[in-house]
């Protein structure tokens, strides 16, 4: 392994930095990636070159990161980060460098680089390999190692251990065990790195094809109680009944199984999340039976609480929130048609996917197996059904709107909302009642009241 194959493109943007004189190595993922036979992600350079000769070097150039010497250049298609060769010093603050200084050679510039596997150069346009921390050997063997002492590493940048977890799930690597075990060391300096620096990486977990491998690596190390301490307290939250597993221990099979199945994020967040509430509504009835009444609505709020403390969106947060607050539905063969039509209608149609995604995920943490492919079809099949007869499930389906109801004499105000509310409840019973006509009629009846 001491070469790695070059994109002719790569090649020919070498070709423009020898000709000013300038080297130019391939760094960071895309080289792991490369020797891992993987297609990299996206390109980042190394180079000798500064920011403002870059910007005569090439046509398109943007100044992505001027402070710290990172400029995108844009070339035939594809976009490319040089940054030039740096070192990091004085981290006061854990979080990042007090000062970034340029230096002159690409075996300083790795040095400052996290892990061995990423700490690896590809000269540019021969691919030849610079490999001073054993990268190279240490991605063969599926080794996540820091470049130094894991306890010196992880005190300049209390990020590192989340990323060295984070890299555990993306790459099914294993954590060397001095790296590992410097984590609950450095838990203070992890503790005042911002919510979206941990963001982040938590998304890249969750988004990851196995996000136990770190999840369970963060519960091992502290960092799970430390960063998410009501997800970590779900451990000792055991279930007994029908399920195998503790509640933490069944949340995390949730969110693999949503990876597995390429589920959405916001299905992966809703499995791991979805059970939050179980610690604090847990009832054991005198024959033993244990109980958790009412816990999804515990578990929307200790979701959003989390979501919104790592700075997520509100629509994600929202997302996430009405799954786990619909996650509980108990399809029963006696359903009638107004039954199915209020699920659809409370679930929003337009969610009824990732809400049967959600419940497959949940039956696969309770037993820890595969559930029956059509265990939600009886459900499924109801629902198309009721879809197909085409009939109101929202305000804007009714055959009435606001302005009927003011024309036919309902004075405008706050209560033309629960008249039109108390209309769809109507027609969701009895679909035969959406004519103008009638529902005219039921409305009048209803504004006698006010
Ligand atoms: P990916 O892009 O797939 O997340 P990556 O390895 O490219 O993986 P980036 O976050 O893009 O990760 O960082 C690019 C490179 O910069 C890394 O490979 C590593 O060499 C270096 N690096 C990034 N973050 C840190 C950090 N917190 N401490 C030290 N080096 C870092
Ligand atoms: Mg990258």
């Amino acid at each position: 392994m001491n070469n790695v194959p070059v994109d002719p493109l790569l090649k020919e943007i070498a070709a423009c930095f020898a000709k000013q004189g300038k080297q130019a190595y391939l760094v960071g993922g895309a080289v792991r990636d490369l020797l891992l036979g993987k297609k990299p992600a996206d390109w980042d350079l190394a180079s000798d070159a500064k920011p403002e000769d870059l910007m005569s070097m090439f046509r398109h150039v943007i100044p992505t990161g001027i402070k710290h010497g990172t400029v995108t250049v844009l070339y035939k298609g594809i976009s490319v980060e040089v940054t030039a060769f740096r070192s990091e010093s004085g981290y006061t603050d854990g979080r990042r460098p007090d000062r970034v200084e340029y230096v002159s050679s690409i075996e300083e510039d790795l040095s400052r680089r996290d892990f061995t596997m990423n700490a690896l150069a590809a000269e540019l346009p021969s691919g030849r390999l610079v490999d001073p921390f054993g990268g190279a050997a240490d991605i063969k063997n599926k080794t996540i190692r820091c470049v130094g002492r894991p306890a010196d590493r992880f005190s300049e940048d209390g990020l590192r251990p989340m990323r060295a977890l984070r890299f555990a799930s993306q790459l099914g690597f294993s954590v060397e065990a001095e790296t590992l075990d410097a984590v609950p060391g450095a838990l203070g300096i992890t503790a005042k790195i911002s919510p979206e620096r941990i963001r982040d990486e938590f998304e890249k977990i969750v988004a990851s094809g196995r996000p136990s491998a770190a999840l369970l690596l963060m519960e091992k190390t502290g960092l799970l109680e430390l960063l998410f301490p009501d997800l970590a307290q779900c451990r000792p939250v055991e279930q007994k009944g029908c399920h195998r597993y503790d509640v933490l221990g069944h949340s995390i099979l949730a969110c693999d199984f949503a990876a597995r199945k390429g589920y959405s994020q916001t299905v992966r967040l809703a499995a791991l999340l979805h059970d939050l509430g179980k610690k604090a509504t847990l009832r054991i009835d005198p024959d033993g039976t244990r109980t958790f009444y009412q816990h999804e609505k515990e578990s929307v709020r200790l979701a959003r609480n989390i979501l919104r403390q790592y700075r997520y969106p509100n629509a994600a947060i929202d997302a996430v929130a009405h799954l786990i607050g619909e996650h509980m539905f108990h399809y029963t063969e006696d359903w009638g048609d107004a039954a199915v039509r209020r699920f659809i209608v409370r679930a929003g149609e337009e969610n009824l996917g990732e809400l049967f995604r959600l419940r497959f995920a949940d039956a696969f943490g309770t037993a820890g197996l595969d559930p029956a492919a059509d265990f939600l079809l009886p459900l499924i099949n109801r629902v198309e059904d009721v879809l197909s007869q085409n009939r109101a499930f929202s305000l804007k389906d009714l055959a009435v709107s606001g302005k009927d109801l003011i024309a036919s004499g309902i004075k405008p105000g706050k209560h033309m909302g629960i008249i039109l509310n108390e209309l769809l409840e109507a027609v969701l019973d009895d679909p035969a009642l959406n004519t103008r006509e009638k529902l005219l009629e039921i409305a009048g009846n209803i504004n006698k009241r006010y």
